[in-house]
């Protein structure tokens, strides 16, 4: 099987997208990740995939904290940004949840303490422990196959 295959297969499971943030020594740090799940309810536990490559692999393992913030469909170029789809450079202010650097207008904001770390292949799973959330009543920005996507107003509508 090759990458691409594998790839494109992972892509049809569609997810929101989310922009990881985290602070190390007063400079803000973020990335765009959508392998993130929640894993624990008692505790309260998530997990993030950081590649090997990201810059924010370090940035995490030494602030031993991270936020993950949920976008909302209003928010792709935030997503593209943090991604680097878009290269120049942008002055993006945040807001504070439990001492962390969060996005305003998220759809949850979710402040996390690494509990645990498990190195899997060319990834590095971090386990956070919750330890604050804010949320915020939005339409989600989704990812599929690739491309960005919203949920349209009527397909929320028919699930209820
Ligand atoms: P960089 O590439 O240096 O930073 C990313 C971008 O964010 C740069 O353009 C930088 O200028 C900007 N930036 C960072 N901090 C700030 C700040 N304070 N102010 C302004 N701009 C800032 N990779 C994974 O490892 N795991 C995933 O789950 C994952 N999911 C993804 C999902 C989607 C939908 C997409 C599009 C990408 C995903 N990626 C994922 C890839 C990942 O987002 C990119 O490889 C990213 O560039 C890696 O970031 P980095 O930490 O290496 O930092």
């Amino acid at each position: 099987m090759d990458d691409r295959k594998f790839r494109t297969a992972m892509g049809k499971f569609a997810t929101g997208v989310t922009v990881i943030t985290t602070e190390i020594a007063g400079e803000v740090h973020g990335m765009t990740a959508n392998a993130f799940m929640s894993v624990s309810l008692d505790p309260k536990l998530v997990v993030i995939s950081i590649g090997e490559k990201a810059q924010m692999l370090d940035k995490i393992k030494k602030s031993k904290k991270f936020a993950v913030n949920i976008l909302s469909a209003e928010q792709q170029e935030l997503s593209m940004i943090f991604a680097g789809q878009i290269k120049e450079q942008r002055e993006i202010s945040f807001e504070r949840l439990d001492g962390l650097p969060v996005l305003s207008g998220a759809i949850a904001q979710v402040a996390c303490e690494v509990v645990n770390v498990h190195i899997e292949g060319d990834h590095t799973l971090f386990i956070g422990k919750v330890i604050e959330i804010e949320l915020n009543e939005k339409e989600p920005l989704m990812f599929f196959n690739g491309r960005y996507r919203s949920l349209s107003s009527e397909e929320v509508l028919a699930s209820k």
